[in-house]
């Protein structure tokens, strides 16, 4: 079955998922089809405790500063913005975000050995919620990421993905000290690296698998650009594969007859093609990336592609990679029989370039109700999508994580002209909603 969504800013939020093909989309709302886009859920057994925290003096405090430092989180997200972030050039942004957090009052202070940095919030009663928004973007180092202003419209890349997630983080932060709101968990507010493709969520990786709070943490929100009405609860997982076929190489005539990579590869291909894949779970595959050969009477010493597969399904996705890694050495195999291995032989070079773990966090979990018991208590119920996201990672080790809106309008993400509107009013509900789901988490006192 199949579902659409038609919000723009839907389409941003899963920034991982969709990519370079959403740039060339004209300036009207995106029409994304990310299947399997769930009806929410009866309302959340934690409606009424949702209500009465909304309701709160302290909430209606915090909520105010979001509004009165409005303008201080757009100047932050410009500051951000404009400090170039492209995947495994992190730092310097990474360095500013750190210092803002210092000034928020976070204890703490750290930048782990991947290069996320982050600082704590301390609690009253134990346990640990990751907070992150994630630091790179999709722009090579030489982008211009000057942000350009043009009536309440913001322009310039990378403002969206993810840097509105940085900003929220700290707005919330801010809003949240003014009001004096204590929780019980202990808050860990991350700016984050790798997410994006080439990072291969690296940041998480350090975070869950190496750090030192990895034992520590039990439970994950990340940031992203979108309204507040989607909880991200599926993470799609992917396997990509950069697939290099080597051979002799020689003179197209005077070496005709001789094992040809090219042909290896365009055999290999044909049959990924012919893959059949599920369509629930919602299972892909793609060929994204060509290369190879050196001229056009040369036979090629080296030809490769770069292939990446997609499932909502752990099984499915490793039934499309096993299928794959099946095809490559039968179609060397084949190569080899065809012609002439007097110079040498086709050999295969393959790499794994990706590799996403799928997850997903239950729907019917408490972690999930208590977010849905927001939008519940304000009348607005929650969506729910799986997309590629950081919470991939903690959903993979079966720890509760999603990802949230980060309370923005954006569009155009991962494009020159990525944007983000400025509406005060809208925004400061948007972010308030984030910020009441955070709470409710974390448990406000
Ligand atoms: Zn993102």
């Amino acid at each position: 079955m199949k579902n659409r969504m038609t919000s723009a800013a839907l389409a941003a939020l899963l920034c991982a998922v969709a990519a370079p093909a959403l740039a060339q989309t004209p300036a009207k709302p995106a029409q994304v089809d990310f299947g399997n886009v769930k009806p929410p859920a009866p309302t959340s057994p934690f409606a009424k405790q949702a209500k009465a925290l909304m309701a709160g003096k302290a909430f209606k405090t915090a909520k105010a500063t979001l509004a009165t430092g409005y303008d201080q989180t757009v100047a932050d997200i410009v500051t951000l913005t404009e400090i170039p972030a492209p995947p495994f050039g992190e730092t310097e942004k990474g360095k500013a975000f750190l210092a803002m957090l210092a000034k928020e009052g976070l204890t703490e202070l750290e930048t782990d050995a991947a290069g996320n940095v982050m600082g704590l919030r301390k609690g009253t009663g134990g346990g640990l919620l990751v907070v992150a928004a994630h630091l790179d973007t999709v722009f090579p180092a030489s982008t211009d990421v000057k942000v350009r202003r043009d009536g309440d419209k913001l322009y310039a890349p990378g403002i969206g993905d993810d840097t509105v997630g940085l900003g929220s983080i700290l707005a919330i932060l801010r809003a949240i000290n003014a009001a004096g709101i204590q929780t019980t968990s202990d808050i860990l507010f991350v700016g984050d690296v790798g997410e994006e493709g080439p990072g291969d969520l690296r940041g998480m990786k350090e975070l869950f698998f190496k750090g030192r709070y990895k034992d520590k943490i039990d439970a994950f929100i990340s940031l992203e650009p979108s309204g507040p009405t989607v909880i991200v609860n599926g993470g799609v997982g992917s396997k990509r594969y950069k697939t290099t076929f080597k051979g002799p190489g020689g003179h197209s005539m005077g070496d005709f007859g001789t094992v040809n990579p090219a042909f290896a590869l365009a055999d290999a291909a044909r049959q990924f093609g012919e893959l059949k894949v599920p369509s629930d779970p919602r299972t892909v595959y793609n060929i994204g990336l060509l290369e190879g050969g050196t001229s056009v009477n040369s036979i090629p010493f080296a030809v490769a592609m770069t292939v990446d597969m997609r499932s909502s399904g752990a099984a499915e996705l490793k039934a499309v990679e096993d299928a794959y890694l099946a095809i490559l050495p039968k179609a060397v195999a084949a190569e080899n029989a065809a012609r002439s291995t007097k110079r040498g032989v086709i050999s295969l070079d393959n790499k794994m370039v990706g590799d996403r773990p799928v997850g997903e966090t239950a729907i019917s979990s408490p972690f999930v109700q208590k977010l849905a018991a927001v939008g519940d208590a304000l009348g607005k119920p929650m969506g729910y999508v799986a997309g590629s996201t950081d919470a991939n990672i903690p959903m993979s080790l079966g720890k509760p994580a999603v990802t949230l809106g980060a309370g923005f309008v954006t569009f155009r993400g991962h494009s020159l002209e990525e944007g983000m509107e400025v509406n005060k009013d809208r925004d400061v509900e948007s972010i308030a909603t984030t910020m009441a789901q955070i709470l409710m988490v974390a448990g406000a006192k």
